[in-house]
């Protein structure tokens, strides 16, 4: 017996092998991943771990020992390169051929470079990996003046490290609002008008031309020619899935890699989970969608170690993500976008905001700031298939728990 082999040992990797001994498989399991030590959240990176309130122990999804006692052979720093289907191996860049009976592919998703000239310039960061914070904080502590490049989640939550930090912040986004592609028009101006009451400076519709140097990085130029001055540039404007591997092994890439509704590639020796994978999602009317968040990943490892311990059942769980970005605590449950209407719950000046975001007359999901109650509602509400009318999500006199319950 081969067993199983995970790629990736990030957070959808490490959880399919905890998942797969919770549920009493006894064979062999095996956690291939290029990052060096033990699997750790990502999450507090651009948060906790940049304020310097939890160190790299502190991020650790589980200490050594569980490995051991798990019997989860932990293989990092080693990179899969190739992966023989007609053989079920799995080959790494040593060269080593490791054998299978089953691979689930947990490679997550890389940050999308910056395609300007001198975006390779000493001054100018990413943040996706441990590695990644360390020389951002690093720079961080030394920093005059920060310019972010993308209002996403990763630039927003860094633009509030640095405003509670007192490092004067520009964030420089090409569409006309954060989290443009994220979350609806309205919770977008709650958004903005706290960091700009922190203190942020936000640049909306400016394409970003290049990093001025020449030695290092010293300002951000844009295209109408104007610069903005930053010894600090974090570069924040999505991913890309590392599907690479799967393609090259002839399996379908959608967007990610593409799986059907049990998280199973056409190989039914593998299957593919997290950040890297798009999946049809009954909570987007059976669309393809691929989705960035730590429920996802946790999620799909556990739907895809029951059906590999025998009991096979299609990936239903609601989606829902946080972000914190200083005071704001932003928990969005399904999936809000597109929506054809949102209608908005609470006040942002008092106590907090939420939308209730509907598709084709339905709820589709719901963004809440600083409102967890709101949240928790939602997900139990689009876990049922309730859906209160917009009416109803509007006034603060309807129980909406008991709509859920
Ligand atoms: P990853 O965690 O990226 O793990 C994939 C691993 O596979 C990586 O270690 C990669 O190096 C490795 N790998 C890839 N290819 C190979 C190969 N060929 N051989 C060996 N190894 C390989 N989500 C939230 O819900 N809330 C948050 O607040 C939040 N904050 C975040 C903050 C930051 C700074 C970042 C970067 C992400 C954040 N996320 C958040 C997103 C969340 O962390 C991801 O969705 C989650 O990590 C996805 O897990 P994954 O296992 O699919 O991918």
């Amino acid at each position: 017996m081969n067993g199983i082999v995970v790629v990736g040992t990030g957070q959808a990797g490490f959880q399919l092998g905890a998942s797969l001994r919770e549920n009493g498989y006894a064979g062999p399991v095996t956690l291939v991943g290029d990052e060096a030590g033990l699997p750790y959240g990502r999450p507090p990176l651009s948060k906790a771990y940049m304020l310097g309130k939890t160190d790299a122990s502190g991020l650790s999804l589980r200490p050594d020992a569980f490995f051991a006692e798990h019997r989860l052979t932990l293989r990092a720093g080693e990179r899969a390169i190739a992966i023989d289907r007609a053989e079920r191996r799995l080959r790494l860049a040593s060269g080593e051929a490791v054998p299978y009976d089953h691979l689930v592919l947990a490679t997550g998703s890389r940050n999308r470079p910056l395609p300007v000239p001198g975006a390779d310039l000493p001054g100018v960061h990413q943040l996706r990996t441990l590695a990644d914070a360390d020389a951002l904080k690093a720079a961080l502590a030394g920093a005059r003046s920060v310019a972010v490049v993308g209002a996403g989640f990763i630039g927003l939550e860094f633009a509030a490290v640095c405003a509670q930090t007192g490092v004067p912040v520009t964030v420089i986004e090409g569409l006309d609002r954060p989290l443009a592609r994220s979350v609806s028009a309205g919770m977008a101006a709650s958004i903005e008008a706290s960091h700009v009451a922190a203190g942020v400076r936000f640049l909306f519709g400016s394409a970003v031309a290049g990093i001025v140097g020449p030695d290092r990085a010293r300002a951000v130029a844009l295209a109408d020619g104007s610069e903005i001055e930053a010894d600090l540039v974090l570069v924040g404007i999505g991913v890309v899935p590392n599907a690479e591997l799967a393609a090259a092994a002839g399996l379908r890439v959608e967007n990610g890699i593409a799986v059907d509704a049990m998280l199973a590639t056409e190989d039914p020796a593998v299957s593919a989970i997290g950040d890297g994978a798009s999946f049809p999602s009954p909570h987007a009317e059976g669309a393809r969608v691929r989705i960035e968040s730590v429920q996802n990943a946790v999620d799909g490892a556990r739907c895809v170690a029951t059906r590999l311990t025998g009991r096979p059942a299609a990936f239903t769980a609601v989606p829902w993500f946080w972000s914190d970005q200083g005071p704001l605590k932003l928990q969005i449950a399904g999936l809000c976008q597109p929506h054809d209407l949102a209608v908005r719950r609470g006040d942002p000046e008092r106590g907090g905001v939420s939308m209730f975001c509907y598709r084709g007359g339905r709820l589709a999901g719901v963004e809440s700031l600083n409102r967890p109650a709101d949240h928790m509602i939602a997900r139990r509400l689009l876990q049922a298939g309730r859906s209160p009318t917009p009416d109803q999500a509007a006034d603060p006199g309807f129980d909406l728990k008991a709509l859920a319950l």
